[in-house]
């Protein structure tokens, strides 16, 4: 008899979802997670713990928040989010490079999904402030991203490790799984680094939910291109492509976008990587309403091409391309009040003034005078006829410049303005391995490798390009319960 029916390589919100799915079939599970414990949870404990899914309107929220009451339903527009609307967004964004058989199963189990982990007791509330603006004393949702978890990441892996842990499945923390074990070209175990010794545990069946390789610099370079060991990382440290090596040592086919990554505009002095205690409050995602300049004083995207949701994840790459690989954001008084709650972080990288000039003079690295004159072109470019509106997008453009912002624009001129500087921050790979709709994790011939499944970043063929904001826990969620419960049905045959 094998040690364990199911081991789950990993502690974030994937592979609890395993972990939980697998116990469900009647395995006995164990969790390994390399980390120590107070550093536990992987990325998923960094998220503001957003997380996207289908639904029809309140009625479907209110299953999976029972405790809405009437009076914050009264005062909310929260609007529907289609699985059409899921498709059309993920085909949009990963320009329909995303594999239609995952990304079925994405949006269509993510309402069930979502109304599974209720049913286990984690608990959700909607994102008032960051996804909902508040617009004649209503507010009103957009961009398909209504909920998150309560209490953000840390809630939802604190959540999902008490549930985990009354459920009497065991973790294990400073426990690094270093290679797979085979029998018959079936994974019968784990190798692993614990405690200084290495080991290894038997186990009838083996999941991966431990992470992309964002945290190694070297395949950061190797894979993603130059300049991207200059890049600070957003969550965990503990997530250097160690399943996914593991897996093709034993002959998993690679898949998906491997120069791809989610990657996005973070505090340009930020530490190299995520700090706990800040989450992820790094992050500068107000832009639509303000512009960004380069080290040459030029604006360089459309800050205001979509809703933040769809242009965060491939901004921070961007930005990286940029002389020096940083950009100042840049605000005035009007659109104060709409900046998210990481500006207004002690760690922040911020200069005030009360003029341009005194504020262009004070922004580390930027040609002034010809920011000066950016923002001056800029100014006399804006449409400011159409009205203003953060809820929609309003339209409100510039015309005539090199690179337009196409909505919210509002001219630069009421003091007291603002800027931060951003640097690219990367969040997690796209490219992985290839599984199919069980879970399983296929070889290079395209055949599952028995005993073997994964989920979570290391899945491959989702994402490409660019990505729906709060689709990381969602996918994690969906296709953690999928190779849990495959694992699991597996070891009890
Ligand atoms: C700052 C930040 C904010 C984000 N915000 C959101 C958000 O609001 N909504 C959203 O949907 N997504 C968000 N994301 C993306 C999201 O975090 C990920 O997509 C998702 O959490 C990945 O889950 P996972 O379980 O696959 O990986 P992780 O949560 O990273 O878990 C991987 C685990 O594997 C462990 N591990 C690594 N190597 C080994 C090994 N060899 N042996 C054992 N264990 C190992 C790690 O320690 C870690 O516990 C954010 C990411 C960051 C960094």
């Amino acid at each position: 008899m094998p040690d364990f029916d199911v081991a789950v390589i990993g502690a974030g919100n994937a592979a609890h979802c395993a972990a939980l799915a697998a116990q469900e079939a009647g395995a006995r599970v164990v969790i390994l997670e390399r980390a120590p414990e107070t550093e536990s949870g992987g990325n998923s404990r960094f998220t503001a713990g957003a997380i996207r899914f289908a639904y029809r309107g309140v009625d479907d929220l209110r299953e999976i928040m029972p405790d809405l009451s009437q009076e914050e339903i009264d005062r909310t527009d929260f609007g529907t989010y289609t699985e059409e609307q899921f498709f059309d967004d993920m085909f949009r964004v990963t320009r329909f490079r995303t594999d239609p058989t995952l990304c079925e199963l994405l949006v269509r189990q993510s309402f069930d999904a979502m109304k599974w982990l209720r049913s286990k007791g984690v608990r959700f509330q909607p994102i008032y402030g960051r996804q909902a603006f508040k617009v004649d004393g209503r507010f009103k949702f957009w961009g398909g991203l209504t909920v998150e978890a309560w209490g953000g990441g840390p809630g939802l892996i604190d959540g999902e490790r008490s549930i985990a842990q009354s459920n009497g499945i065991v973790t294990r923390y400073g426990c690094r799984a270093t290679s797979l074990i085979t029998s018959e070209d079936k994974v019968v175990g784990v190798r692993l680094r614990e405690g200084g010794r290495e080991h290894s545990i038997s186990a009838s069946a083996v999941v991966l939910a431990c992470g992309g390789f964002e945290s190694d610099p070297e395949m950061r370079s190797a894979y993603l291109g130059p300049n991207w060991e200059l890049a600070k990382v957003r969550g965990t440290r503990f997530n250097t492509g160690d399943g996914i090596k593991m897996a093709r040592a034993i002959g998993a086919a690679a898949y998906g976008n491997w120069s791809g990554c989610h990657a996005v505009g973070w505090d340009f002095n930020a530490p190299e990587f995520g700090d706990l205690a800040v989450g992820d409050g790094f992050q500068k995602h107000s832009y639509p309403f303000g512009i960004m300049v380069n080290a040459n004083g030029r604006r360089f995207v459309n800050e205001g091409a979509d809703f933040r949701n769809y242009t965060y994840a491939k901004y921070g790459r961007v930005i990286l391309e940029q002389p020096g690989n940083f950009g100042w954001q840049i605000f005035d008084r009007k659109v104060l009040h709409l900046l998210r709650d990481e500006y207004r972080i002690k760690q922040v990288t911020k200069v005030v003034a009360d003029t341009i000039e005194g504020l262009v003079a004070q922004l580390e690295g930027v040609d002034g005078t010809a920011a000066v004159s950016e923002i001056a072109c800029y100014n006399a470019a804006v449409r400011t006829d159409v009205p203003f509106n953060p809820n929609v997008k309003d339209g409100r453009r510039t015309e005539g410049l090199l690179v337009n912002k196409t909505n919210w624009a509002n001219t630069i001129d009421q003091p007291p303005y603002h800027a931060y500087q951003v640097g690219c921050g990367i969040t997690f790979t796209f490219g992985g391995l290839r599984i199919n709709d069980l879970g399983e994790v296929l070889n290079v011939d395209l055949e599952p490798i028995p005993g073997l499944y994964a989920a979570g970043e290391l899945v491959g063929g989702l994402f490409y390009f660019n990505y729906p904001g709060g689709t990381g826990l969602m996918s994690g969620t969906v296709f953690g319960r999928i190779a849990g419960s495959s694992a699991g049905k597996l070891a009890m045959a």
